[in-house]
C-alpha cells in the first residue's frame, strides 16, 4: 500500500491555499485534462496544447476554446454573434450564470 494519501489533482499543493480554492482547481483541473471530442472528426482524442489552444490527436485539427475546456457557454455565444446570427434567444441567465458560477460554493 503507497503510503501517500489520496488527494487527486491536487497532489503536490499540500495544505496550501485553502480548501475552497483546491475544490475550484479540482472541478478545472478534471475538466481539463479529461479527453474532449474532437469537432471536426468526433474522436474523443482532444488534448489542451496551450492555454485555450485545443488539438486532436487522431486528425491534428488544432482549434481555440476555453481556457480549461474546449467549449464555453461564452464561446457559443461569440461564435454566433461572429457568424451573425441572432443571440438574443440565447438566454442570457446562461452567460451570467458562467460568470459567476466559480462564485459559489
Ligand atoms: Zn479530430
Amino acid at each position: 500500500m503507497p503510503k501517500t494519501k489520496k488527494v487527486g489533482p491536487t497532489r503536490g499543493l499540500g495544505t496550501r491555499y485553502g480548501a475552497t480554492v483546491r475544490k475550484r482547481y479540482i472541478k478545472v483541473i478534471t475538466e481539463l485534462k479529461r479527453p474532449h471530442k474532437c469537432p471536426n472528426c468526433g474522436f474523443v482524442r482532444v488534448h489542451r496544447e496551450s492555454v485555450g489552444v485545443w488539438k486532436c490527436k487522431k486528425c491534428n485539427f488544432t482549434f481555440t476554446g476555453g481556457a480549461y475546456t474546449p467549449n464555453t457557454k461564452l464561446g457559443a455565444v461569440a461564435r454566433r454573434a461572429a457568424k451573425g446570427l441572432p443571440f438574443e434567444e440565447v438566454n442570457k441567465e446562461a452567460v451570467v450564470e458562467s460568470a459567476t458560477e466559480e462564485e459559489t460554493e
